[in-house]
């Protein structure tokens, strides 16, 4: 087991330990484990309800934990002192919906955060905004609004919108699942560079064959709890009958 204090290059990006988390009664984290290390690729899967988005949610504390403890980038999420602007620096989320503002343009969504928030300069934030657009394929949206887009050409764009904060790690949360099955590929493409460059993701996806190709390790989550963990084989010989029988039925 790694311990907490090892050195920060070596620490993982990120770490949940014994995470607990109920919303009233019903218990939704039941002692959840897992590491992300830096460069590495993880997916989660699992069936509806099991907990993914709640685990995703946490790490970036849009949701507070009951117990356990998770650390992000050298942040203590659940810590009482957490400088939350600075995890949110680090830490870049994509959701199934893409959360671009209506009323602004492409490049008026990028460069508001950083601008904002790290007070970086209009221009300097203008030519970055040019950068991330081309990274997703869309250095032609720069003026349009999000409506003008498709939905894949939008998640695009709100992808682009959380490079341009330079995260350390990205999470994803079924950014394809509210696509166009012919939409879907353009978004997979996108991640899959940002993999191929090294960064630092967890993604939670429905997409079997796309965790089989990019997830350096796989998490399945059953009922709150990482059921099974290991290299993306397990999707294709599972140790237990859950995963058997949601790979079975799943795909
Ligand atoms: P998944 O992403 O695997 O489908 P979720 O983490 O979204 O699962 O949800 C797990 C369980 O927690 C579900 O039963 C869901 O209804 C419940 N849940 C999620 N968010 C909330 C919330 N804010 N308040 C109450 N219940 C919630
Ligand atoms: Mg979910």
């Amino acid at each position: 087991m790694r311990k907490i204090s090892n050195p920060p290059t070596n620490s993982p990006v990120v770490s949940l330990k014994d995470v607990h988390k109920s919303f009233d009664k019903l218990k939704v984290l039941d002692g959840v484990d897992f590491e992300v290390d830096r460069g590495e690729v993880l997916a989660i899967i699992g069936r509806s309800g099991s907990g993914k988005s709640t685990a995703l949610r946490c790490i970036d504390r849009f949701e507070t934990i009951d117990s356990g403890e998770i650390v992000v980038c050298g942040h203590r999420v659940n810590d009482p002192k957490l400088n939350l602007r600075a995890l949110r620096q680090d830490v870049g989320i994509v959701f199934q919906s893409y959360n671009l503002f209506p009323h602004l343009t492409i490049e008026e969504n990028i460069i508001l955060a950083p601008c904002s928030v790290k007070r970086v300069g209009k221009a300097q934030a203008k030519e970055q905004a040019q950068q991330v657009l081309a990274q997703v394929g869309l250095e032609d949206k720069l003026h349009q609004y999000p409506e003008q887009l498709s939905g894949g050409q939008q998640q695009r764009a709100a992808i682009a919108r959380s490079l341009a904060m330079q995260p350390k790690v990205m999470l994803f949360d079924e950014v394809t699942s509210a696509l166009d099955p012919e939409l879907t590929g353009e978004v997979l493409k996108v991640i899959e560079a940002l993999a191929a460059n090294g960064m630092t993701m967890v993604m939670v996806t429905h997409e079997m064959g796309f965790a089989r190709g990019i997830a350096d390790r796989v998490v399945f989550m059953h009922r709150g709890r990482v059921h099974e963990i290991g290299s993306a084989a397990i999707l294709t010989s599972p140790a237990t009958p859950e995963l058997a029988q949601f790979v079975g039925t799943g795909l």
